[in-house]
């Protein structure tokens, strides 16, 4: 269902009408597309007072912009903010992005880095606390498509030992059109095992990172899971699309369509880690939870079975086949596991008590497990929560609730299943070590559950 809404703010009379009514504005996002793989101008590299970490610059230089200390219309600004302790220290965040935030390019983006809140220090604990308030307030106010994020490196273990350099998929990510419909988000870098896979090497072959590695997609056959599909193979991965039976034939067109193997398999099913380990003899690089059902109704007027199915595809599958999948070590050393949340997990919704459940128990999953995958077999576990997005779902949703979910967030429009995608490959890089046991909200910075 298009958004004729987003049309019309894309004319003259339809903004001027829509300005005068005082009603959203949103800003057309721009992707990522061969020819346009980067933002538009160039990235300011700011400073609030003294750095607490090293290989910024470097970390920065990843992103393929030219990284500058001063420029009349940046694309992207990245404030250093890790040697930010005190509360008076947080004058250096106003007195650095104050006199530049107008100059920000439309669609541009605005990367705080900052460190980990201390346990010991409740001076450096309020300070970076404190960024975390000024990143959502900003993402609210920026405007004109642009998206603001606070990255938090981990602490050093001796002094001046911090180095941003396994922040460099992060920022990668970030830092391009590739993370347009993600804003007011909180990434907490972890310090990553030396000994995990690919750890935080450069990519081999940037053009397709994930060369060499079979992913599986759950729930492939259309929507999110088609386009996470889509991606991966973009990616380089050699992608195994599975779906219930049922959805055979259209398994089978995504697939042919992106030189991938269909694997027609209810995930429900006794035997799934068993018939998915088969289907990849080789190992699976990258395995990706994205097969969810709804079944709404309010608490009061559900049966059992309808809630008994949600937690069953959205959640036990999930916990059941990873746990088998790396017991059996089909995942291996650098591989990845991203599970599907949603915003309903974190905000709740009214007819979605089980659906909330399962999503919020993916929440559980992905914090737990992260840092024992990591440490039992260097896998890491994040998982995806989507706001409002552009599917089949959506458009079967009432239109007074549907415009309501397409105007609720900062960006003022639903995002596509692509945006939840390129989140899902951000995870699957090879060196996104550092990226373990996150959960990355794809909503525009929506009002729900803020
Ligand atoms: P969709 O209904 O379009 O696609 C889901 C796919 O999963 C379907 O192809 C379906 O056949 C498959 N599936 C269902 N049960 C399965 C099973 N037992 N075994 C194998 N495959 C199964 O939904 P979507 O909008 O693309 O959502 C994908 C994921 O994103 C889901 O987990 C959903 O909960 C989550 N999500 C979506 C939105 C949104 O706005 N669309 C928002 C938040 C979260």
């Amino acid at each position: 269902m298009a958004d004729r809404y987003l049309h019309l703010t894309g004319t003259a009379p339809g903004r001027f009408l829509t300005r005068r009514l005082g009603l959203p504005q949103p800003a057309p996002l721009r992707r990522w597309t061969l020819e346009t793989p980067h933002l538009d101008g160039p990235l300011l590299h700011l400073t609030a007072g003294a750095s607490a970490v090293t290989g910024v610059a470097e970390a920065l230089r990843t992103s393929g912009l030219t990284v500058t200390e001063r420029a009349d219309r940046p694309a992207a600004i990245v404030l250093d903010a890790t040697g930010v302790a005190t509360a008076a220290g947080l004058g250096d965040v106003h007195a650095a992005l104050h006199p530049v935030v107008r100059s920000l390019a439309p669609g541009g983006r605005i990367v705080v880095l900052g460190t980990v809140p201390s346990p010991d220090d409740h001076h450096q604990a309020a300070a970076q606390q404190a960024l975390e308030g000024f990143v959502r307030s900003l993402g609210k106010e920026i405007g004109r498509g642009s998206t603001v994020q606070l990255v938090r490196i981990p602490v050093a273990r001796i002094p001046g030992g911090a180095s941003a350099h396994a922040a460099g998929s992060t920022l990668r990510f970030l830092l391009s059109p590739r993370s347009a419909y993600v804003s007011g988000q909180v990434i907490e870098l972890t310090s990553a095992a030396p000994d995990s896979g690919s750890g935080s090497d450069p990519v081999a072959d940037p053009a397709a990172p994930l060369t060499g590695r079979t992913a599986l997609v759950t729930g492939a056959a259309r929507g999110i899971g088609a386009a996470v599909a889509s991606v991966l193979a973009r990616d380089g991965a050699r992608v195994i699309a599975l779906d219930v039976p049922g959805a055979r034939e259209e398994l089978e067109r995504t697939a042919d369509r992106l030189g991938a193997t269909a694997l027609p398999l209810d995930i429900t099913a006794p035997d799934a880690a068993d018939r998915i380990a088969a289907a990849a003899p080789d190992g699976l690089g990258v395995l990706v939870h994205n097969a969810g059902i709804t079944r709404d109704r309010r608490l009061a007027n559900m049966p059992a079975d309808r809630w008994a199915s949600v937690i069953e595809v959205n959640l036990d599958s999930v916990l059941r086949t990873t746990d088998e999948l790396l017991k059996a070590g089909t995942i291996p050393r650098g591989g990845r596991i991203v599970a599907t949340a949603s915003i309903a997990g974190i905000a709740g919704n009214t007819g979605q008590t089980n659906y909330a459940a399962s999503k919020a128990g993916i929440i559980g999953l992905v914090r737990s497990l992260g840092p024992r995958a990591a440490a039992d077999h260097g896998v890491t576990v994040n998982a995806v929560a989507p706001g409002f997005i552009e599917t089949k779902m959506t458009a079967a949703v009432p239109l007074f609730i549907r415009e309501a979910g397409r105007r609720m967030n900062s960006l003022s429009q639903g995002g596509l299943p692509v945006d939840v995608a390129e989140a899902v490959a951000w995870f699957a890089q090879p060196d996104s070590t550092a990226v373990n046991g996150q959960v990355l909200r794809v909503c525009g910075q929506s009002l729900l559950g803020a």
